[in-house]
């Protein structure tokens, strides 16, 4: 497919992206509405790195990345924007230099710090869409709160071992973070095994989501969780339901469905 002429993709964009022009329900303008977005990843490692790779692959106008921290070696089974001679420096720096490596057009915001309840207000309002990758259920809690006050849809992972969990959350469509988990889950760790070749089938299944949230291809993974065990490998997608008395979007009563 040829673009129009006076669009905003400059012609080497244009056949950079031509591939997925011609993908049914996407063309020139999924591809433009890709290009004038702003989404945000909080942690930028094995999962939201990976989701961050593939968007400035696929044409994303704007990132806002928060990460925190210095490369270290245990980063690198898994982290694909962080290298070997970077051990000690800025994991932002790296993020930074890497995605602009692939897409020298892709704006970025780095944040050299992790979300948290004094900064997600100020980082999501900014944002079309916000991508959790994050290991700490405070910086999710944070996260998902802020996506709810400002009616932001968040895509939602985790990982562990060979599992990946994977939804998209709509403010007053589907449940939120808290009315999944209003506690974090018994199990969960800050540190936990897992492949690098996991958190990149995770990663890149949380882009698609992305992808079609802002272009409108598809149906998003809302209100239904999707789970896989790549051990023994199968998919599954379970039903998940608000809870109309959530103390974080309990209030967006009057659209419960
Ligand atoms: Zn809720």
């Amino acid at each position: 497919m040829v673009a129009d002429e006076g669009t905003p993709l400059s012609p080497l964009e244009q056949e950079i992206f031509s591939w997925q022009y011609d993908v049914s329900g996407f063309g020139l303008e999924g591809q433009l509405r890709l290009k004038q977005a702003t989404v945000m990843i909080s942690r930028c490692g094995g999962l939201g790195g990976i989701v961050a790779y593939q968007l400035a692959a696929a044409g994303i106008g704007r990132m806002l990345l928060a990460h925190a921290g210095s490369i270290r070696p245990s980063d690198l089974n898994r982290q694909l924007l962080m290298t070997r001679d970077g051990i000690g420096t800025s994991r932002m720096d790296s993020i930074v230099r890497r995605l602009q490596d692939l897409n020298p057009d892709l704006e970025v915001i780095p944040v050299a710090e992790n979300v948290s309840p004094s900064n997600a207000d100020r980082l999501v309002s900014q944002v079309d869409v916000v991508v959790d990758a994050a290991p700490l259920f405070e910086e999710r809690h944070a996260m998902n709160q802020a996506a709810v006050r400002f009616n932001k849809p968040m895509v939602e992972c985790a990982m562990y071992e060979l599992e990946g969990h994977l939804t998209v959350l709509l403010p007053g469509q589907t449940p939120c973070l808290h009315c999944l988990y209003p506690e974090p889950p018994a199990s969960w760790q800050r540190r936990f095994p897992v492949f690098g070749a996991v958190s990149g089938t995770l990663g890149c299944m949380a882009a698609m989501e992305v992808i079609k949230l802002i272009s409108g291809l598809g149906k998003p993974l809302a209100g239904e969780l999707l789970s896989f065990e790549l051990g023994d490998p199968s998919f599954r997608r379970f039903r998940i339901r608000r809870n109309e008395t959530c103390r974080v979007c309990g209030h967006l009563a009057e659209t419960c469905d």
